[in-house]
């Protein structure tokens, strides 16, 4: 560092060789071999202020080229190789030092072979090399530092045992504490120096650490220590004894990421970068290991990605002849002109429709931004064409919603529209199963019945699917294969910062509607503290009394006693006998049947009920366009899309509309930006730094991979390159014919999502 400040001229060359005979004088502790270079390296600088000035540059330059080589080649030393009795493939009992009981509850953790293992990475690490200051330590933090032992004790009272070490930092002491763990005294008892780890108590003004993670230092040099997740039966110690024993079956892993690449982007090799994740020489190697790893994961799952488009995209599509007469007669029957980002939506579907590669398309925009007329001009153009099209939504509620209105729409152009759905009668279903294979139904609507194996098409030719990432892409293929090359358009009202769409749909294409049709009305959205509940109550009535319809939504259907929240049942039963008796309410959850959630949802439609009391099965899609109140129970248990998404379920008939908070305080920043943003994006990204990518939508099914090492927050950067170098290598490779070990690695984590042949 000091080089590259005399580079740019903060500092001056006597500094640096004031600072590297300094060096030479306190660096003590280097590994065999290195000291001599160190040496040398430092010499390289000493004098030098007498050289002219070109010489000197070249020196401090090839000077951070032999930094960096020291650093490296410093990290190289791999542990012996293994006698080789087993594989990384081999049952985890194989392993030294896991036999099989330790093999059993290994199983509790994922872990069933060595290589799985190795890949159990280290949730933190403790420097154990840090000496003690026992001034630092603040009570309830954690201390992880390496100290001389004063003296180790052994007490025994009535029914346990305390086993005491005293640690000094050459000023005052502190204690270690054991209780009923005897054997410690044994190992430590001899012990001089100790390195730990364990969260400090101030007991009646001694700092002590109760049951504290150790190891004894007197002749291994200290360490950065790795801490790993555990199971009931297998210690911290015990773990890292096991990871230890077998950290040289790294040998056997094969470098899936092309030579190159390391190259460009210096990355550590797999090896290396296994070692250096459980053991890391110094937090220099524990950067790049992390690096590499993350690295590998993002390219790994990009260049998945980038395989399942191209094995899509290769089965060619069929061009589709259509001059468009029906859609444009279709967006000029509308009672508005389309926006600019719909006409480009549409133009770059009627291409991809038209040309001879199939479509995977991704139609990505806020709630109301006006996807769904887009849809139904692409279904026209199909059906012009003399295809087939199928519209598949995630629940009953929304496909009959999606069906409705199509169907109201395109009637007037003598399109027949179909609903197909787990609960249409079954008489009726073999009707229009029949219709469906013979041709004679151009557009089938429905949920997952669609997918089933006895439905078929006479020739399919556009499918859509809505809110895909409640879907999985073998659904989706499910759908697509009941027609050859078909056209595929995947719409989600689910604002995703381009970090994520990139992860979750790397393999199609994306066009946004980054516009809101004009003259929209946004919600008028406000914080309210709980305690004000009856005011809110009076508004309801007022709008009620106009005639407006209320949603009302909570987190949880039903009391729980876990958490003290208020559930849409306890809402429902409040408001009928209480402050809404003379009132109609309804009440919609998840758990209802769908026959039940559809008379519901028609009652509130034909405004038999006025208030609507509901889980987020209302989150996506459903329109009422009387409806013009949102209140909102407990909205710090939502993610700010998921909101998002809620309050777009009001105003949609252009009325004012009024989106109300119920507050206790939780959370309130978060919530204040909610109230004055109304980009979706601009929400989602917010939520996504702040809440990470798992909380992102508030659930865990949102097909978002989990990555162990790799953080779609910090690592940003890294996923980029990681894209970038995916697409260069599927472009000039694309089936991975020359990276075997590659394509190989992709089948072993992503087998069940892709399966790709391997080849050789
Ligand atoms: P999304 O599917 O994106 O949520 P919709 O297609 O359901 O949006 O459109 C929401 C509402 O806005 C519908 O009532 C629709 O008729 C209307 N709409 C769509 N496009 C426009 C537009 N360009 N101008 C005005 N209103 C529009
Ligand atoms: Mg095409």
């Amino acid at each position: 560092m000091i080089i590259k400040s005399i580079l740019t001229g903060e500092k001056s060359l006597r500094e640096l060789e004031k600072f590297m005979r300094n060096s030479l004088l306190t660096v003590k502790d280097l590994p065999e071999g290195v000291n001599e270079r160190f040496r040398a390296f430092c010499d390289y600088f000493i004098g030098m202020s007498k050289l002219p000035k070109g010489r000197v540059e070249t020196r401090l330059k090839n000077g951070l080229i032999m930094i960096e080589k020291l650093r490296r080649e410093n990290l190289t030393a791999l542990p012996a190789l293994p006698q080789k009795s087993a594989n990384l493939d081999s049952p985890v009992k194989f392993a030294k030092k896991v036999g099989p009981s330790r093999e059993e509850k290994l199983f509790k953790l994922g872990i069933i072979t060595i290589r799985d293992l190795l890949y159990h990475f280290p949730r933190l690490y403790d420097d154990w090399r840090r000496p003690l200051s026992i001034l630092k330590l603040r009570p309830g933090e954690r201390v992880s530092a390496i100290a001389d032992i004063v003296n180790v004790e052994k007490r025994r009272a009535k029914n346990y045992t305390i086993v005491t070490a005293i640690v000094t930092d050459g000023f005052s002491n502190m204690y270690l504490v054991w209780f009923n763990q005897e054997y410690i005294y044994n190992i430590i008892r001899n012990a001089k120096r100790l390195a730990f780890s364990g969260i400090v108590k101030n007991d009646y003004g001694r700092f002590q650490v109760m049951s504290p993670d150790f190891e004894v230092a007197d002749t291994s040099s200290p360490r950065i220590a790795p801490i790993y997740d555990l199971t009931s039966g297998i210690s911290q110690k015990v773990m890292r004894i096991m990871i230890e024993a077998n950290i040289p079956y790294v040998h056997f892993l094969e470098e899936p990421i092309p030579k190159g690449v390391l190259e460009k982007r210096k990355l550590l090799g797999v090896k290396k970068a296994m070692y250096g994740i459980h053991f890391p020489q110094s937090e220099y190697h524990l950067r790049e290991s992390r690096k590499r790893l993350a690295y590998e994961e993002f390219f790994l799952l990009e260049v998945s990605q980038l395989m399942i488009r191209k094995k899509f995209q290769s089965k060619g599509g069929v061009c589709k002849k259509f001059s468009g007469i029906m859609s444009r007669k279709f967006a000029k029957s509308l009672p508005f002109e389309l926006t600019k980002a719909q006409k480009r939506a549409i133009e770059e579907i009627e291409k991809d429709l038209s040309d001879s590669l199939a479509m995977n398309r991704l139609l990505q925009g806020d709630v109301g931004s006006g996807k769904t007329v887009v849809a139904e001009m692409a279904i026209l153009d199909v059906i012009e064409s003399g295809f087939q099209a199928t519209f598949m939504a995630p629940t009953y509620v929304l496909a009959s919603q999606h069906y409705e209105r199509i169907k109201s729409d395109l009637s007037p152009f003598g399109i027949e529209v179909e609903l197909l759905t787990g609960s249409t009668p079954s008489t009726q279903k073999t009707n229009i199963k029949e219709k469906m294979a013979n041709g004679d139904i151009k557009l089938v609507i429905g949920t997952h019945a669609l997918i089933q194996k006895d439905v078929s098409f006479q020739n399919l030719g556009l499918v859509i699917i809505d809110e895909q990432h409640k879907f999985g892409v073998k659904q989706r293929e499910a759908l697509m294969s009941k027609g050859k090359a078909v056209d595929t358009l995947v719409m989600t009202a689910t604002p995703i910062p381009r970090t994520l769409s990139m992860t979750l749909y790397g393999d199609l294409d994306v066009t946004l509607i980054d516009e809101m049709p004009k003259g929209r009305q946004k919600p008028k959205t406000m914080l309210v503290n709980e305690a004000k509940r009856d005011e809110v109550f009076d508004f309801v009535k007022k709008e009620i009394d106009n005639g407006n319809g209320v949603f009302w939504i909570s987190p949880l259907i039903e009391e729980s006693e876990k958490m003290d929240l208020k559930a849409a049942k306890e809402i429902y039963e409040e408001f009928i006998s209480g402050p809404f008796s003379n009132y109609k309410v309804g009440l919609l959850h998840g758990k209802m049947s769908s026959e039940e959630k559809e008379k519901v949802m028609r009652q509130f439609y034909e405004k038999e009920t006025q208030i609507l009391v509901a889980t987020t099965v209302v989150e996506v899609g459903i329109d009422i366009s009387h409806a013009n109140v949102m209140v909102i129970e407990h909205p710090e248990r939502f993610g700010l899309a998921q909101l998002h998404q809620l309050r777009g379920r009001i105003g949609r008939g252009g009325e004012k509309s009024y989106c109300f908070l119920l507050t206790n305080g939780a959370e309130i920043e978060r919530l204040r930006y909610f109230v004055h943003t109304f980009d979706g994006f601009a929400l989602a990204e917010y939520d996504l730094k702040l809440r990470g990518p798992g909380e992102f939508m508030g659930t865990r099914q949102h097909g978002i991979p989990e990555f162990k090492v790799a953080n779609l927050t910090e690592d940003v950067d890294l996923l980029f390159q990681a894209r970038e170098d995916a697409e260069d290598l599927i472009e000039k490779d694309p089936e991975l014919l020359s990276h075997p070990l590659l394509l190989k690695e992709i089948n072993r984590r992503y087998g069940e999502r892709v399966n790709f042949v391997e080849v050789g």
